[in-house]
């Protein structure tokens, strides 16, 4: 298996709440929780691929994290990338981002027509998708009109989600406008060698609530049990996947939605980040020791 890289990202503090600084410190790529007075809060220290700190961009957190994964689906890898963490902790601004900090879902698509420019050998195509898992149902984030779409499976395709948007970035317009080639040759898209196919899979957890906090019962309980299977059944996976041969025994990954997607992520050909977002205020603190403590299992 690939590794996977964990990333955490704060956001910034809401304007007039100062409880962040008080509470979190972040060093290179340590993450430590400190009571008021400054004493480090024991068996409350973890360390990640990267932390991104509230300075960070996205057009950094895209150069550190998620350029690679492009990269390599330009290559013909399969890559995902999901941000995990509570609600108004930053997934949404972390993948669409703003008009001035566009997020990591503008940058892949402008880095894969860069990249593909620059390549006059080989089309590329790659279908991004931008997906939700919400209470272990699966809504789509490109057309919001797509709600609790089915797993499939099938030969040529694999593991997919049926009825999901996917969008098509590929080079075959700069190769029209490209006095390089001839456009004649286009014919040769169809030809196994003259295309590369990747997929992009942008995964959206939605509300990481835990029961505790919100203390209440229908939607909100619901909400938290899938959200705590899907992301324990991941734990899994991973764990049983770093075991040797034999000892690995049986793999669940039909056991949650985010793992059937992930599966041919996590099997090989493939590259995957998470990104888990924290909201750094003092309101915030058991939940984010959850988000992170999930985050140092995937590490
Ligand atoms: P989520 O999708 O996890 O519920 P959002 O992305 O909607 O959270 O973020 C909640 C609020 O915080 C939004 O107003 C968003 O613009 C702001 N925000 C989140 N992350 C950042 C960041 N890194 N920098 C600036 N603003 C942020
Ligand atoms: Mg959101």
């Amino acid at each position: 298996m690939e590794k996977i890289s964990v990333a955490v990202r704060f956001r910034p503090s809401t304007a007039g709440d100062p409880t962040s600084e008080r509470h979190w410190r972040t060093e290179d790529n340590r993450i430590s929780l400190h009571r008021p007075l400054g004493t480090p809060v024991s068996g409350a220290s973890f360390a990640f691929d990267y932390v991104f700190d509230p300075n960070y961009t996205n057009a950094m957190v895209y150069d550190l994290l998620i350029k690679s994964i492009i990269h390599a689906a330009v290559d013909g890898f399969n890559g995902t990338a999901f941000a995990y963490g509570q609600t108004s902790s930053g997934k949404t601004f972390t993948m669409n981002g703003s008009e001035e900090d566009p997020g990591i879902i503008p940058l892949a698509v402008k880095d894969v027509f860069r990249t593909t420019k620059l390549s006059t050998e080989r089309e590329f195509l790659i279908r991004v998708s931008y997906m939700e898992i919400y209470n272990e149902e699966i809504n789509d984030l490109l057309a919001l009109e797509n709600q609790k779409l089915p797993i499939h499976e099938s030969l040529e395709r694999g593991v997919y989600v049926a009825g999901l948007r996917e969008e098509i970035v590929n080079s075959s317009e700069q190769v029209i406008e490209s006095s390089a080639k001839d456009p004649m040759n286009l014919g040769d898209l169809s030809n196994g060698d003259a295309i590369r196919v990747s997929v992009l899979n942008l995964v959206d957890l939605a509300g990481s609530e835990r029961i505790a906090k919100t203390g209440a019962g229908g939607v909100r309980l619901k909400e938290g049990k899938h959200i705590n299977k899907s992301l324990m059944i991941l734990g899994n996976v991973i764990n049983k996947l770093s075991e040797s041969g034999k000892q690995r025994g049986h793999i669940p990954y039909r056991d949650s939605k985010l793992t059937r997607i992930l599966q041919p992520a996590l099997g090989g050909n493939s590259k995957t980040s998470i990104i888990c977002t924290v909201a750094p205020e003092e309101a915030h603190i058991e939940e984010s020791r959850g988000t992170l403590q999930f985050a140092s299992r995937a590490n």
